[in-house]
């Protein structure tokens, strides 16, 4: 896809954010091929690489983070020294093998869904990773969960790593509790904070007709400017995936 004029550029750019099964916010097609080709792809380990195309052929692949975005994850996991982590939404579990691979052989991640069978379909895939054994999957809403840890002092400051890929409208609610349970210089990531480019779009893009989107866009905008102005954290929004923002708690 060649751009020419900045018109052209824009209204291009509303097409790609509207195919929803287009990872990236980049701009053009090829260049993110590019670097899944170049640098993604090559590297993906074996079983990622399976989880990957195992999960393609599920109704609700669109779900999974990209390759790029789980080699981020990843270098993050391995750049603090992470042990103790969390991830909330695991979908077939792509997010949750890339960090899993990160972590040292006696790291840890408590992972909640709602849905069990999901994860169940990419566990095999997991357990040939030999990673299985650092995963404690939690059925189950994630909100009450938290709640129950927070109740224990012990918890309090005791993750490194926190990946947060559910439902859109409670990242406010989780963000009250992870705050707390996340140590004082681990990091929160809050995933697809640029919604399919809607945050930005102007009011005639055909993606805001779209009813998810529509739906869960008010809430990523409030969790956006709750970020941006939180005292207790440093902030860094890439445009990796569907957008990430990654929190780095300081206080
Ligand atoms: N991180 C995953 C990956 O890389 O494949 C994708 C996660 S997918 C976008 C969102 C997941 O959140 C779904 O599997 C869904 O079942 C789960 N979910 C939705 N609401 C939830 C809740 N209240 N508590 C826990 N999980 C929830
Ligand atoms: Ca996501």
């Amino acid at each position: 896809m060649a751009f020419h004029t900045k018109e052209e550029q824009q209204s291009n750019q509303i097409a790609v954010h509207t195919d929803l099964n287009h990872k990236s916010l980049l701009q053009s097609y090829e260049l993110y091929q590019y670097i899944l080709e170049t640098n993604v792809y090559p590297r993906e380990h074996q079983c990622l690489k399976e989880l990957r195309q195992l999960t393609a052929k599920h109704p609700w692949s669109l779900m999974a983070i990209p390759a790029d975005e789980g080699q981020l994850l990843s270098m993050l996991v391995k750049l603090i020294g992470a042990q103790n982590t969390m991830e909330i939404g695991v979908y077939t579990g792509y997010s949750l093998l890339a960090t899993a691979l990160a972590l040292p052989h006696d790291g840890k991640i408590l992972a909640m869904d709602v849905n069990r069978e999901d994860y169940e379909l990419g566990l095999p895939i997991i357990e040939k990773a030999g990673v299985a054994h650092k995963i404690d999957f939690r059925e189950g809403p994630a909100l009450p969960l938290l709640d129950q840890l927070i109740q224990d002092e012990n918890n309090k400051g005791a993750y490194d790593f926190v990946f947060v890929d559910a439902d859109k409208d409670n990242y406010l609610n989780y963000h009250k509790r992870l705050i707390e349970l996340v140590r004082v210089g681990g990091l929160i990531g809050y995933d697809n904070t640029l919604w399919y480019g809607s945050v930005a779009a102007p009011p005639n893009a055909p993606l805001m007709d779209m009813e998810h989107i529509k739906h869960y866009r008010p809430f990523v905008l409030e969790l956006n400017k709750a970020l941006a102005i939180d005292p207790r954290i440093e902030i860094c929004q890439l445009p990796v995936g569907d957008g990430i923002t990654i929190c780095r708690r300081i206080s």
